[in-house]
């Protein structure tokens, strides 16, 4: 299936427009190499005419009552669910996420994210203090004015909606730029946005390099606020240029994410969560596990059973309602994961399953590779230290739950960790002493809207989801009402009143 026959557009100042200067970029499906889609590529140009747009919407969308942001919000996200079946296609065919996501996970939870956002942030609040009882002191909660988004390719629509949900109905106004391999779903949204109401300039949708458009974006002087998801790497790029101006920067980046298995382990549950935490979506996956820590006791028969439900993961085409995996996002990413094996192996380590990509006719041409799972012998080797962001994952064998922690901290990453016990009281000790934002007993990749989601290190330090997401979204603006009858100074007496 491809969108050729489609026009897609950016949305700026609440209109559908092509490129200034005309530009165009193509889509790809990993699945088989084939253009599905021609899109905007726009420049520096582009950036300039959406945050000027943003940017006159914004005192107005800021003094809308919440409720009819709310509102908007909501008919936004009936309007994806009305669309489901036009978009849960186009969102495999760009990033060859299987219609079992798509479909299952995606396109519900965008609707739900824009539902909950709507109606956890309408009852936002400030604080008053009580520092002084001649006094009434309080913070105000202010909208940043006009924020940028730029979201990456593994949850397109999803990581898009994230963000714009809790930017909108706190009363920001946003420039939202899409990854340019998987545009497509964010941009169809623009036109919704138009048909759900939104006033012209609360929403700008803008496709380009973000070498380009995204340190465009993040460069202008009208943009206050820059909300980050991606590479760690392009997350320090962005936070050295937003530093130029002391702009305020949320940064949800990479992982290298941890799995603990003790010897006192659910073994089922175990097995079937590491095989859907590691493997899900290619296991393109902020969260997933790709370093497992198994206690000696139990490794053995981890590690067989593992190897044997991860070599069950039905590949193959991502339009198969029964596909489990499909390809990864875009070459690139197949170079990447290759080298990483490459290195492994020359590293000692020992491939216990996969390995390799395909050669069967049906995956020969696309970005596929192979469930993989190395036993590893040293947790310095690159693919134990480095995010692959792929279907490629070590497993090694630890003595103590405390070589665990030493080991899972060994990183420069930090952003989430499970261990896989049923002595709770030893789960939470260590917990204390993880080095990683979200931390699970028993339960890995589950990431609700309605709970924080976020690391610490060089997975940022950001919080998304839950209340704690409008923190990032709004800044307390101090009040003070004076209610006694003479003005604070330490210079009593010393000041001539005349
Ligand atoms: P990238 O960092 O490559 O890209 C993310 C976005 O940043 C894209 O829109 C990209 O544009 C843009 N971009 C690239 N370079 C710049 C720049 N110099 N200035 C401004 N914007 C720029 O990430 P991926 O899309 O490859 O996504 C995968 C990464 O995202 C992984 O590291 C993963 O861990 C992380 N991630 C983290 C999550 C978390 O919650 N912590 C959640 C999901 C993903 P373009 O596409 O044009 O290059």
């Amino acid at each position: 299936m491809d969108f050729l026959n489609q026009e897609f557009y950016n949305l700026i100042g609440g209109k559908l427009v092509k490129a200034v200067k005309g530009g165009t970029m193509n889509v790809i499906n990993p699945a088989n190499n084939k253009v599905v889609a021609v899109v905007p590529k726009c420049t520096a140009e582009d950036v300039e005419l959406a945050v000027a747009a943003a940017n006159r919407a914004k005192n107005a969308w800021k003094n809308t009552y919440v409720g009819e942001r709310a509102n908007l919000l909501c008919k936004l996200g009936a309007i994806i669910a009305e669309h489901a079946e036009e978009l849960v296609p186009m969102e495999t065919a760009q990033y060859g996420g299987p219609v079992s996501k798509t479909r299952n996970f995606d396109i519900p939870a965008a609707v739900g994210e824009f539902e909950l956002m709507a109606g956890m942030g309408r009852s936002v609040t400030g604080n008053t203090i009580t520092a002084d009882p001649l006094a009434r002191i309080m913070t105000l909660r202010e909208p940043f004015g006009v924020c940028g988004l730029i979201t990456p390719w593994n949850f397109p629509l999803v990581t898009a909606v994230s963000k714009l949900g809790p930017a909108l109905i706190t009363g920001n106004t946003v420039v939202l730029k899409p990854p340019s391999c998987a545009p497509l779903t964010v941009l169809k949204m623009g036109e919704y946005a138009i048909e759900a109401g939104f006033p012209a300039g609360v929403i700008n949708i803008v496709a380009g390099p973000g070498s380009e458009v995204g340190e465009a974006i993040v460069n202008h002087r009208d943009v206050n606020k820059i909300s980050f998801t991606g590479d760690s790497h392009v997350g320090k790029r962005i936070m050295e240029l937003a530093s130029r101006q002391v702009k305020s920067v949320a940064s949800e980046l990479g992982g290298k994410n941890a799995m603990i298995v003790l010897d006192d382990a659910e073994l089922d549950n175990a097995v079937e969560a590491a095989t859907y935490a590691a493997f899900f979506n290619s296991g393109q996956n902020c969260g997933s596990p790709s370093r497992f820590y198994v206690q000696e006791g139990i490794y053995d028969a981890f590690v067989s059973r593992f190897v044997k439900a991860a070599g069950k993961i039905i590949v193959g085409d991502p339009t198969d309602p029964k596909t489990m995996m499909g390809p990864l996002a875009y070459n690139a990413c197949l170079d990447t994961a290759e080298r990483f094996i490459e290195s492994a192996k020359k590293a000692g380590s020992r491939v216990l399953l996969g390995g390799e990509r395909p050669t069967t006719a049906d995956m020969k041409d696309g970005a596929y590779v192979m469930p993989t799972i190395f036993e590893v012998y040293d947790n310095k080797i690159d693919m134990m230290q480095e995010e692959i962001f792929a279907p490629v994952v070590g497993v090694m064998k630890i003595k103590t739950p405390e070589e665990a922690i030493d080991l899972v901290n060994d990183s420069h990453y930090g952003l989430c960790a499970s261990i896989w016990t049923m002595d709770y009281r030893r789960a939470l000790l260590m917990i204390d002493k993880l080095e990683v934002g979200t931390c699970w007993i028993n339960q890995h990749l589950k990431i609700v809207p309605e709970t924080p989601w976020g690391g610490c290190k060089e997975s940022g330090w950001t919080k998304e989801n839950s209340m704690l997401v409008f923190e990032e979204y709004t800044f307390h603006k101090h009040v003070w009402l004076e209610l006694g009858d003479k003005p604070h100074t330490f210079w009593e007496k010393m000041i001539d009143l005349g």
